[in-house]
This record gives structure tokens, sequence and C-alpha cells, in this order.
């Protein structure tokens, strides 16, 4: 484990995965524009590595951050790509939003106002793109507001409308079909509103679960996030695109022992061996990121076999039940995310035991873990 000396662990970003990634999703939406969303220090990836590595091969056009903090961050790395900042910015931030070259999203009067307020102050001039609500109800303007605040942007001096974008909250699931196609007809509706008062703007719709399943929605510009990093946004999405996993994480066990039948191991005593056993330690908890829900039913890799979560997670350990015959041993590797033989895990898998996403499984991830990028 490189990089690893009193780490509990390392995640290892596949920036080659990444790249392939977001290769496929290029080859599936043909001579649009690609913004890969970098927000959340992508996804847990690592923000500043994994854009420098888009930027040096060209594998996305745009990114996308959430936060001006975000963009702030990778212009300070020298990242020179068009950054959109996809939620709305406010107040005192918007200025350096402006100064570092971040393209905003304007929502209503207000945002319009004050990043030409900002633009002005500087001597610079701010590109916005317009959010219009078509049904995910979270930020933008009602569809029929959008040609007046279009206009209103072009009557504000420093602002230059670029973009109109939307969001789809049910894009990646059947159960959502008709839902996204009535709000890509509306949102192509009010395109068409805008540019008849703006001219031509880059639209954009398209969220990993449009890329994999809604070709209409890709129109000018297309806006993957979970994608990129190798997983589907939920388990019925379309899986149009093949992808590749985006990181591993690794840990070595540093302590083993046998445990007899009726002890119990870990926290509050939830596990109770079975049968005389050998457990092992691993230096990873929930400190770490590795959720508390996996207790009791997550499952780590060591030398190619697949080991059950005994106890509790802790905050800093985590054990599992090696069975009563075992050749593991202090100084093996763990492989808590990726392969090990013909056995792998994935932030899918780990996502279902956790009953969530695995946007979060690999955004909990915290800096207690060491960081190495291999491509
Ligand atoms: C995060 C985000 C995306 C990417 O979504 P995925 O489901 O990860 O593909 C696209 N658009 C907006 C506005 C976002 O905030």
């Amino acid at each position: 484990m490189p990089g690893a000396l009193g780490a509990s662990s390392v995640v290892t970003t596949r920036l080659d995965h990444l790249r392939a990634n977001l290769d496929a999703i290029r080859a599936r939406v043909g001579d649009r524009l690609v913004l890969a969303a970098v927000k959340a220090d992508a996804y847990g990836h690592g923000a500043v590595e994994v854009a420098r590595m888009i930027e040096r091969t060209g594998a996305a056009d745009w990114l996308g951050v959430a936060t001006t903090s975000e963009g702030l961050e990778l212009r300070a790395a020298g990242v020179g790509l068009p950054i959109l900042k996809l939620s709305v910015a406010r107040g005192e931030e918007v200025r350096a939003a402006v100064g570092a070259g971040l393209t905003l999203c304007v929502t209503d009067a207000a945002s319009i106002a004050e990043a030409g307020a900002a633009a002005s102050a500087l001597g610079t001039t701010v590109r916005v793109h317009l959010k219009v609500d078509t049904g995910m109800r979270r930020i933008g303007c009602e569809p029929a507001d959008a040609p007046a605040l279009a206009g209103l942007a072009d009557a504000t001096p420093g602002v230059e409308l670029e973009g109109l974008f939307s969001h789809l909250p049910i894009s990646d699931s059947p159960r959502g079909e008709e839902f996204t196609r009535d709000q890509i007809a509306l949102f192509r509706r009010t395109a068409d509103q805008v540019e008849a008062v703006h001219g031509p703007v880059v639209k954009h719709l398209a969220n990993s679960g449009a890329v994999l399943g809604h070709p209409d929605a890709w129109l000018d510009l297309v806006r993957p996030g979970i994608m990129v990093y190798g997983a589907y946004p939920d388990p019925e999405a379309a899986r149009t695109v093949a992808l590749l996993p985006g990181l591993e994480w690794r840990t070595r066990v540093t302590f083993t022992k046998q445990v007899r039948a009726g002890e119990t191991v870990g926290y509050g005593r939830t596990w109770t061996a079975p049968a005389d056993t050998w457990i092992a330690t691993v230096p990873v908890g929930y400190g770490d990121g590795y959720s508390r829900l996996l207790s009791n039913r997550g499952r780590m890799l060591i030398g190619g076999r697949s080991y059950p979560i005994a106890g509790r997670v802790c905050m800093d350990q985590t054990m599992v039940d090696l069975g009563p015959a075992t050749d593991v041993a202090v100084g093996d590797e763990v492989v808590l995310v990726g392969r090990s033989g013909a056995e792998e895990i994935t932030t899918s898998e780990i996502a279902g035991l956790m009953g969530t996403i695995p946007y979060e499984v690999t955004c909990l991830i915290t800096a207690r873990v060491a960081r190495t990028f291999v491509g």
C-alpha cells in the first residue's frame, strides 16, 4: 500500500478507469459537450487529481462543482477548464466566484443582479446558466418565467447568458419514464422560448440516469457524475454503458485470534461465535467512513476469499470471521472495495447493504484514509 505509512488504509483512485468511463460516455452521446461533475471532492475520488486528468486528456469539456470553494480549489490547482457551479451562489461568495472565472447558476432576478454587480465591480463579465425547475423542486425558476429572466440577464451589464439547464429527479429508473419524458418536453419548449428572446444557449439536462436511458435529454451538453466514477445511479438504471470501478480501498490485518463458541465480538455483543472460530481485526471503521450500518452485514476480501463482518463496525477497527481454520495472518492485505482474486466488492453492493446509493459510500470516506492515484 504505497503512501499508507501510519494511515488506517489507502484509497486508490483509478484515473485510468475514470478516463475510460468518460470515453464510453462520449461514445454514447456522440457530438455533445461533456461536463464531468467533480463536486464533493469528485464524489470522494479527489477533485484536483480528477480535474487535472480530465484537463490533460480532454476526457471532458467542462467541470461541475457544487460550492464556490470547490471551484476555487480547482483554480488554485491550475485547472483552466470551464467550471460551472451547479447550485446558486448568494451573497459574499459571488464576487470570489466571478473573480475565479467560475460560470454561475442563476435562478431569479436577485441572483442575476448579484452576478452583474460582482462582475462590474471586478471590471469583468460573468457567464451564467439559467436554471429552470421542470419538476425536481429544488432550485430554479418556473418555466414560464424563464424568457423574462433571460431578457433580464441580457439587460444586465457584466452578465453573459450562456446556458439553460434543468435537472431530472428520476431519470435513472423505469418507474420515472413518463415523468422524465414530460420534463424533457417541458424543458425543450422552455428552451425554444428562451432562445426566441436571447438566441442560442447551451441547453443541458442529462445526469447519469439520462445519459444511460434518455437520449432525448442529451441536447448540447451532458452532465454525468456517478457514471464517471464507475457506478450506476440506481440498481434499476439501464446499463447501456459499461463502466469500470473508480476506486479501490485496501488495508492490512492488524490482529488475529481464536474465539470460542459462545463468545461475543465487539461493542454491544451483537455477534456470538456459533462455534470455535478465528477472527481478524482490520484497522478501519466508521471514523474512516466505513459505515457502522455495515455491522454484521458487510464483508471484506482477504487472499481472494470473502469474510463476513462479525459484530459492530467500531470507529477505528472492524472484525471479520475467518472460520474454524485459516491461514490469514497479521499483515495480509484486506480489500474493502475492489477485487481480490475472483471476488469483487463494489460500492453499489455496499450501498445496497446500507440502504443508500453508491454516491454516499464514496463521499463518506474521510481524510484519515491515505490517497493514491493510478493512471
Ligand atoms: C450532481 C449533479 C449531476 C450529476 O448527477 P449524477 O446522478 O451523479 O450523474 C448533474 N447535474 C446536477 C445539477 C448535479 O447537481
